[in-house]
């Protein structure tokens, strides 16, 4: 096995970590310096002495990082010094306020990406390409069969599901992640119905967040209580394991919605494949367009990647 010399980024067991620059990515457990991609959970935790993140992403880490915390807020762009290392964060795409991290250090550029997409989303700003030596990317659908259709057809789909369930006198129950995904079907309404849209009581810190960043949006209306009958014919976003709506059509937005059992593996009626992810032919077109020679793999199964890359001289491998 190869193993980079002096490289910029290496896998401990608190997460990624730049020697040289004496910070870590999204670290798994507590540590004194944090440079956090974005607010999903699995990425931005509690316990650290000090975060880094991108602007439009402070209202996010307030709202998901109980008590008080030292938050440094930097705008895209920005070169920081951090350590002998200059850093900068640029928009990856993935929700609002999430960043790519880019790290100089003796001439030599690396990135990560964080999660990222590039399909547009108008909640967040669209990712950024970055040349880079080495790219250090997700790769969490990264096989050939996961490939997004246009989300405008996609978001034309649910909007015929609704509209089908409520000639049938139903409530139509869509559930998908409380941060980024709820607000990103949000505005895309928006463009398209005026009527409002009932939102589990779970999701409404989050849904006033990017309210107050500006994102536009269709009218919410909290659901606290869910009953029976009062929702007939209205549409309702809950977070994936809410349940309790009685007579109801169920409909789940997720990349995994590409498989042809996903509807079943998450029991519901419908899929509709919408995700905050890049899909296979994205991951390969972003890998290339960084002209890294190496790149690094977190998430997912990698190995198709790796060997895709492989086959036009990129050496990649998993991190
Ligand atoms: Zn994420
Ligand atoms: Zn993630």
């Amino acid at each position: 096995m190869v193993f980079d010399s002096d490289p910029l980024i290496v896998a401990t067991r608190r997460g990624l970590y730049c020697p040289q620059g004496d910070f870590y990515i999204d670290p798994w457990r507590p540590v004194q310096t944090a440079l956090i991609t974005h607010g999903h959970g699995d990425h931005l935790r509690q316990g650290n002495a000090r975060y880094i993140l991108a602007r439009p992403g402070l209202g996010i880490a307030r709202a998901r990082l109980p008590g008080n915390h030292d938050l440094l807020a930097v705008d895209y762009g920005t070169r920081h010094t951090l350590g002998s290392t200059t850093v900068s964060l640029h928009p990856a795409g993935h929700i609002l306020g999430s960043a790519q991290i880019r790290i100089e250090h003796g001439g030599e550029v690396w990135v990560v990406s964080g999660d990222y997409k590039r399909q547009p989303d108008p909640t967040c700003e669209p990712f950024e390409p970055l040349r880079a030596d080495v790219f250090v990317s997700e790769a969490t659908f990264a096989l050939p069969q996961y490939r997004w259709p246009p989300v405008g057809q996609v978001v034309q789909e649910i909007l015929h599901w609704w509209r089908a369930n409520r000639e049938r006198g139903v409530a139509s129950m869509l559930f998908c992640y409380a941060l980024g995904k709820a607000q990103r079907l949000l505005a895309e309404l928006a463009a398209l119905t005026s009527e409002p849209v009932h939102v589990h009581g779970a999701m409404t810190t989050l849904i006033e967040v990017y309210r107050a960043a500006g994102v536009p949006m269709v009218a919410t209306i909290p659901v606290p209580r869910p009953s029976r009958t009062q929702y007939r014919g209205e549409l309702i976003l809950a977070p994936p394991r809410a349940r309790g709506f009685g007579a109801i059509s169920s409909g789940f937005c997720s990349g995994w919605m590409c498989a042809a059992d996903g509807p079943h593996r998450l029991s519901c009626d419908r899929g509709f494949v919408l995700s905050d992810h890049a899909d296979w032919p994205d991951l390969v077109t972003t890998c290339e367009q960084t002209s890294a020679r190496r790149i690094r793999l977190t998430h997912g199964h990698p190995d198709a990647l790796i060997e895709h890359l492989g086959t036009r001289g990129i050496e990649a491998r998993a991190l």
